[in-house]
């Protein structure tokens, strides 16, 4: 290695490093590997990318400095010859929900420069601007619904479910519920309403009144009296129990949702609106003007609803004969250049998105990708590019376009430090660096740093063995399903009237290119059996305020029909990657329920029997037994002028938690504060005699998070690991059979022998007696499923279809699947059997 050309770390200890020192070479692709825990994202980006962050921030002003989100200083002791660092994420959760594809991608903005230079205008028209065409700028955006494209409103249905019961009887189920609701309606027979009739059977001038009107009248309410006594004592102006002021239903829900700060109230509320198309802009978000513009006789909102591969296909073949030179000019300009960059879009696999989808709702995966795409026509050179597992949600059949692309970065003069899994990735990078060999405390040592193909020879490498072990073996033993869900007419975003039938009891996996419309099919069947079942969704936090559900209309939504085998299936359980919880206070112990027990066995202690320790006093969620001063977080935060806000131990516990008194409490001589340190794995030893503590512990270190620590934060997981938690929880419930699992893409973030411990685990579940269907692209897990379901052939509209159906041997057979060639090529039979 050319020694002024590397990345020189020097003792290294962030997170579970221990104190490493590695030469990471410049200039070319390297690949970061070891299995899930190991310490790949605490070097990549705890340590290099942020230290290239905190130069960069030390270049800035400090008043600069606040304003950015500031990573922590890693621990490190040097890093000599670091470029500047761009990392590409995985992103989860917030983003913002008015940037799109477009925007992302800044292609929008080509598109709109198209338009205002090149697009045909109505007579009397005057040029618009390219902002002009935005539907986020005030001088594009549509006036009535500010560029949303929907309003929230009311209808009579959603307000009044069941027009057969009377305003007695709660037929108005938007209204407030208890006093107010009562309250409302004595209003009402003080105005005269008759409140016993079925809602129906009122005129509808009378129902409309109730349901919309914006007036508020006051009026004399005879709190307990019937309608004919109110009647009577109004005659004879007897003194009110009070005034009460009316208010219309739709102003009560629009009031309610804009001004409540009760989440409880607000979800409530939510239940009664539905988001409509604006009637003035049609839900094409931009003003009248805009939208008579037109590019080919299509408006710009239109050829923002178009695949992107469809796009470039109808740009380029344009007509532009009838505008001026200067005109032609400098649309053919545009085009050229908006061509371009589809094209690199297109050979990431994202070929079947439109510019305006919204990026709340690409998967990680797609969103990474689609930044790394516009970084490559940036034109930067010589940045460090941070990258987390790009082959995310791609297809085995999309690797060498994703390796092209790395290249495309690599030529032009950058670094690319990527985290991988995907073995065919791994062979194929310039420099391979190891973490491992174990995960957590067992893990933090580089292993290996060289070529590819010497890392073979490393004793102890799980990377070393799964790249030259042999293939995935396809299973010939494949289990016969015990039932079959059969779906019809299933319906929802690219999946159209598709009829698919599911095998119980068995595993099985959806199988397509990425945008083939697996998680369609797996939200879709979801859907479709709730009616029938529990619905229940592994990441509800236990105890937490459950997120706001999205206003319907926001939402793709299913249709189709559950035609057969409902009724063997009893309860439906989705085990995502979202986070099991968004504080520090809930973590692996909590969410598992294994620290209620533990909580219960110090309460058995001598020391807090003699105090009168309940087992509440050991949570550090309740006052009691926290430390009052950081209220049981075990961290302070530390507001600085001009700095941005640090968290440091917190100086009354040191990081423990809990008070002294509650300390004093040992089981087999370790406090509370210490148990919870404790890695799942050293704590089976611990609680070696309690059987209740062992089960949770025992699964968790069988799907191989025996490296994390009980008490760590859930703010501190992975999205991988969070859904191994949820996966190890859910196996340990008494095994109650007929539970149809659905997991989306569980091997994100895994290495190739974290998916063998997965794999051990499904199996497992099938075993009970349950049925297990994931979407997955990886190879080893379609080897071994007992059925696949191949979608596609393509991804968007040129998706949403069966292209094979069957057991892993007979795709492997099957030449018109994608995912059948690349299994029979990349895996081994058992020739013995065959
Ligand atoms: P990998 O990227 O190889 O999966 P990580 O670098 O994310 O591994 O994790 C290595 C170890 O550091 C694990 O034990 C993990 O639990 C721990 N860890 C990760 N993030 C944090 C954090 N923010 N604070 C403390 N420990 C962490
Ligand atoms: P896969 O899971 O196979 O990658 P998806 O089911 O995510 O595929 O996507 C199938 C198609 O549906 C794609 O064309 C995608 O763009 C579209 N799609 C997926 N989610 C949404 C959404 N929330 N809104 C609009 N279109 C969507
Ligand atoms: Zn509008
Ligand atoms: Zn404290």
């Amino acid at each position: 290695m050319n020694q002024a050309n590397v990345v020189k770390i020097r003792g290294a200890r962030e997170h579970n490093l221990k104190n490493v020192s590695v030469d990471v070479p410049r200039d070319c692709f390297v690949a970061f590997s070891g299995i899930s825990g190991s310490g790949k994202s605490s070097l990549a980006f705890g340590t290099i990318y942020a230290e290239a962050q905190r130069r960069y921030f030390e270049s800035v002003s400090p008043y600069a400095r606040r304003l950015i989100d500031q990573l922590a200083v890693p621990d490190v002791d040097s890093i000599e010859g670091l470029p500047p660092a761009i990392a590409l994420q995985q992103q989860r959760g917030a983003s913002n929900p008015r940037s799109t594809v477009g925007s992302v991608s800044t292609l929008s903005h080509l598109l709109r420069m198209l338009f205002s230079r090149a697009g045909d205008y109505p007579r009397g028209l005057a040029l618009l601007y390219a902002e002009d065409f935005s539907p986020n700028t005030p001088q594009g955006a549509c006036p009535n619904c500010h560029g949303l494209g929907q309003l929230y409103d009311v209808s009579e249905q959603s307000m009044v479910p069941n027009d057969r019961l009377s305003i007695r009887e709660r037929a108005i189920a938007a209204w407030p519920p208890a006093w107010h609701g009562q309250n409302l309606r004595d209003i009402l027979v003080s105005l005269g309403y008759d409140v016993d009739v079925p809602w129906h059977r009122l005129p509808k001038k009378q129902r409309d009144w109730i349901l919309y009107t914006e007036e508020q009248p006051r009026v004399p309410v005879y709190a307990g009296y019937s309608p004919a006594e109110t009647r009577r004592a109004l005659k004879r102006k007897e003194e009110p129990s009070y005034l009460g002021t009316f208010t219309g239903v739709r102003k009560y829900v629009l009031e309610t949702y804009r001004g409540t700060h009760s989440a409880v109230m607000k979800k409530r509320v939510t239940r009664f609106l539905s988001a409509m198309p604006c009637p003035v802009c049609h839900g094409k978000r931009l003003k009248p003007e805009a939208l008579r513009v037109r590019f080919g006789g299509e408006d710009i909102a239109a050829l923002s609803h178009v695949p992107l591969s469809e796009l470039s296909r109808r740009l380029s073949e344009s007509n532009l004969t009838h505008l001026s030179d200067e005109r032609r000019v400098a649309a053919e300009r545009l085009i050229r250049n908006l061509v371009q960059r589809i094209g690199t879009l297109d050979k990431l696999g994202l070929g079947y998105l439109f510019l305006d989808r919204t990026a709340p709702t690409l998967s990680p995966g797609e969103s990474q990708r689609l930044r790394m795409a516009t970084q490559m026509s940036s034109n930067l050179f010589g940045v460090v590019y941070v990258l987390d597992e790009p082959s995310a949600g791609l297809h085995p059949a999309d690797t060498e376009a994703l390796l092209e692309a790395l290249q495309v970065l690599r030529s032009h003069g950058n670094s690319l430090f990527v985290i991988e899994h995907d073995l065919d990735i791994l062979r194929r990078a310039d420099w391979l660096i190891d973490v491992g060999p174990g995960a957590g405390e067992e893990g933090g040592e580089i292993l290996y740093s060289g070529p590819p193909q010497n890392v073979r020879k490393v004793a102890g490498s799980a990377t070393g063995q799964y790249l030259f072990k042999k293939p995935p073996i396809i299973a010939d033993d494949p289990r016969p399903a015990t039932g079959w869900l059969k779906l019809r007419k299933v319906t929802r975003n690219n999946l159209s009237a598709l009829d698919v039938d599911i095998p119980l009891g068995v595993f099985a996996v959806v199988s397509g290119v990425s945008g083939a419309g697996k998680s369609s099919l797996l939200h879709a069947l979801i859907d479709l059996l709730h009616d029938r079942v529990a619905r229940e969704r592994a990441a509800t936090e236990a105890g937490q305020a459950e997120e706001l559900p999205p206003l319907s209309g926001t939402a793709p939504q299913s249709s189709g029909e559950l035609h057969a085998g409902g009724e063997n299936v009893t309860r439906v359980v989705s085990i995502d990657q979202r986070p099991i919880g968004r504080t520090p206070r809930s973590n692996l112990a909590t969410y598992t329920g294994l620290f209620d027990e533990v909580r219960r066995l110090f309460a058995a202690t001598p020391v807090a029997k003699a105090h009168r320790f309940g087992a509440g006093r050991f949570s550090f969620n309740v006052s009691g037994g926290r430390c009052p001063r950081c209220e049981g977080e075990g961290f302070v935060s530390v507001e600085l002028l001009f700095m941005p806000s640090v968290y440091s131990p917190c100086p009354v516990c040191h990081g423990a938690r809990y008070n002294e008194a509650t300390l004093q409490a040992k089981l087999r001589g370790k406090n509370i504060a210490e148990v919870l340190g404790l890695s799942v794995r050293q704590a089976l030893e611990f609680f070696a005699a309690e059987p209740s503590v062992q089960r949770p512990l025992k699964l968790l270190n069988a799907i191989g998070l025996g490296y994390l620590r009980l008490g760590q934060p859930a703010t501190e997981l992975s999205g991988g690991e969070a859904q191994r938690i949820k996966l190890a929880t859910e196996l340990q419930r008494v095994p109650r059979g007929a539970t149809l699992y659905v997991i989306d893409e569980p091997t994100i973030g895994l290495h190739a022998a974290d998916i063998d411990l997965l794999l051990l685990q499904l199996n497992a579940l099938v075993h009970a007696g349950n049925s297990v269907l994931v979407a997955e692209h990886d190879t080893r897990i379609l080897a071994q499923a007992d059925w696949v379901i191949d979608l596609g052939p393509g991804a968007g509209n040129l998706g949403g279809r069966i292209v094979a159906a069957g057991t892993p041997a007979m795709l492997a057979e099957n030449a018109s699947s994608k995912t059948g060639i690349h299994l029979a090529k990349s895996c081994g039979r058992d020739t013995q059997s065959a």
